[in-house]
């Protein structure tokens, strides 16, 4: 598995804006946020790319990072106006960082379609 700067933020050598954190995924602020709230989910184990994958399997870590997305869309208040959850995918999908993340994205009207 390759190591990615995430991989560094999980075991805390490198600082993040910890939101939210159990034994299974963590979520931080984006350190370039492309909206008022950006806030970036995570899973603790290495799974580089949202077609890496494997269902059922991981099932449970990506119900544990929606259902994470819907909790912090509510504790920063950006539920009731909406938001936007985006899980780019390698080259053509705008992936920079090889480890799987939720982008949540809110606070202003998104536009479609994305550039
Ligand atoms: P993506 O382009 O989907 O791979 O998104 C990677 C995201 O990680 C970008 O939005 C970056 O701004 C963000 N990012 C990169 N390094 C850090 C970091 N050290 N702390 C927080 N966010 C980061």
């Amino acid at each position: 598995m390759g190591e990615t700067i995430f991989s560094k933020i999980i075991r805390k050598e490198i600082q993040a804006d910890v939101v939210c954190e159990t034994d299974n995924i963590l979520a931080f602020k984006d350190i370039n946020p492309q909206a008022p709230i950006h806030i970036l989910i995570i899973p603790k184990i290495e799974i580089p790319r949202i077609s890496d994958l494997n269902l059922p399997t991981h099932g449970e870590i990506l119900s544990e990072i929606f259902a994470t997305a819907n909790k912090l869309a509510k504790d920063f208040k950006i539920d009731k106006e909406g938001y936007r959850l985006v899980f780019n995918c390698g080259s053509n999908g705008g992936q920079e960082v090889e480890h799987l993340h939720l982008h949540l994205l809110g606070g202003r009207k998104m536009k479609w379609p994305p550039g």
